[in-house]
C-alpha cells in the first residue's frame, strides 16, 4: 500500500476542460472522497488515476513512483466499478483469486478477502447466485487480492438501494481500513462521502475547490456552493459585529472580523423550535422517519428550513412557530 500524490492534472476533451489543474495528496491507508455533481470530472480524474486516460498535463505519484506515462497494467492499481465486473462463468472462489500471480492462488489470500468483506464461506457461489450488495463485496475482494498499492472505487454502492447501501459502505470501508489500503472513492452522494472518507476533496467544473476532513468540509465549507453541496444550508445576509452576526434570526455567535455585509451559514439542525422565538410560518414538511425537514417562512419573507426530530409531532403548512439558533453561524467567503 502507497500514499497517492496528484500534481496539477489537467485534461481536456476538445474545448471541455474535464480537470483543471488537479492537485490531490492522500497517505497511505486513507481513504479519499472526490465528491461533485455529474459532469465535474470525477470519472475523468479516476480513469487518468487508473490510466485508462492520458493526461495534458501534470504528475500521479503512487507510492513516490510517477506512474504518469505508465500503462495500466504496470500501475497495479485496482478499479471497483459501478457494477457487473464479475466473471460470470468463474465461481466466487476464482473470481477473486483472478488477479492474483499464478503461484499465490493456492494460498489463504482469496479466503482472506472474502472473509474481510463478510463473505467467508461464498467461494463456491456463482455470481448469479449472489444479490447486488454480495456482487460488489466480491468485486472489492478481487480488487484487495492483490495488495494493489491503489484501490479505486467509482460509485460502487449507486446501483443498490438505500437500506443495503448503508451496510456496505460500513462494512467496505472496514474491510479497506483492516487490509491497510490507500483508497480513492468517486461519488456525488455527499453522505457517501462524508460518511466513508477521513478526506473529502469537493470537486466543480474541473477543478478541486475545497479538501479537507468531512467535518471542516461540512462545518466550514469554502463557499455557498460548497456549504449547499455536502448538506441543507441557511444562508442569510448579516452584518457582523464583535463576534455576533445580526440576522433575521437574531444574533448569531460568528467567530469572524467585523464587516457590514456578509453571508452567514446556518445548518438546518442548528435551527430549534423554542417556546419563544423569532416568529416563522410552516410552508412544508419533509418528512423522513428519523427526522424531518421544516422548510418555514419568517414574517420578512427570509425563507429557511429546520431539521427536526423525529417522534415530534408533525407541522402542518400554516403552522406558527418560534426559531431559536443553536451554537455559530459561519461567515462564507
Ligand atoms: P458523472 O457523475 O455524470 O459521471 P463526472 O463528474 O464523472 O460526471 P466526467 O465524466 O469526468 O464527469 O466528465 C467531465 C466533463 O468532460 C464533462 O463535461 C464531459 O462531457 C466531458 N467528457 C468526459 N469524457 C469525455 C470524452 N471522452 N470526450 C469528450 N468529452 C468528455
Amino acid at each position: 500500500m502507497s500514499s497517492l500524490e496528484v500534481r496539477e492534472l489537467r485534461k481536456a476533451f476538445g474545448q471541455v476542460t474535464a480537470l483543471d489543474t488537479v492537485t490531490l495528496g492522500v497517505p497511505e491507508g486513507e481513504l479519499a472522497a472526490v465528491l461533485g455533481p455529474s459532469g465535474c470530472g470525477k470519472t475523468t480524474l479516476l480513469r487518468c488515476l487508473a490510466g485508462f486516460t492520458t493526461v495534458d498535463s501534470g504528475r500521479i505519484l503512487v507510492g513516490g513512483r510517477d506512474v504518469t506515462a505508465l500503462p495500466p497494467e504496470k500501475r497495479r492499481i485496482a478499479v471497483v466499478p459501478q457494477e457487473g465486473a464479475l466473471f460470470p462463468h468463474l465461481d466466487v472462489a476464482a473470481n477473486v483469486a483472478y488477479g492474483l500471480p499464478r503461484a499465490d492462488r493456492r494460498g489463504g489470500r482469496a479466503a482472506e478477502v472474502l472473509e474481510l468483506v463478510g463473505l467467508a464461506g461464498y467461494g463456491r457461489r456463482m455470481p448469479h447466485e449472489l444479490s447486488g450488495g454480495q456482487q460488489q463485496r466480491v468485486a472489492v475482494a478481487r480488487a484487495l487480492a492483490p495488495r494493489p498499492p491503489l484501490v479505486l472505487l467509482d460509485e460502487p454502492f449507486s446501483a443498490l438501494d438505500a437500506g443495503l447501501r448503508a451496510e456496505l459502505r460500513r462494512d467496505i470501508r472496514a474491510a479497506l481500513r483492516a487490509d491497510g489500503a490507500t483508497a480513492v472513492l468517486v461519488t456525488h452522494d455527499q453522505g457517501e462521502a462524508m460518511s466513508m472518507a477521513d478526506r473529502i476533496a469537493v470537486m466543480r467544473g474541473g477543478r478541486i475547490v475545497q479538501s479537507g476532513p468531512p467535518a471542516d468540509v461540512y462545518g466550514t465549507p469554502a463557499d455557498a456552493w460548497v456549504a449547499g453541496f455536502v448538506g441543507e444550508a441557511v444562508l442569510l445576509p448579516a452584518e457582523v459585529r464583535a463576534g455576533q452576526a445580526l440576522t433575521a434570526l437574531g444574533k448569531v455567535p460568528c467567530p469572524a472580523p467585523d464587516t457590514a455585509a456578509a453571508t452567514v451559514l446556518i445548518r438546518p439542525e442548528q435551527v430549534e423550535l423554542a417556546g419563544e422565538g423569532v416568529a416563522a410560518t410552516v410552508e412544508r414538511e419533509d418528512f423522513f422517519g428519523h427526522d424531518a425537514l421544516l422548510l418555514l417562512r419568517l414574517d420578512d419573507g427570509t425563507a429557511l428550513s429546520a431539521r427536526v426530530l423525529g417522534g415530534m409531532p408533525r407541522r402542518v403548512p400554516g403552522e406558527r412557530v418560534a426559531l431559536r439558533v443553536r451554537g455559530e453561524a459561519r461567515l462564507l467567503g
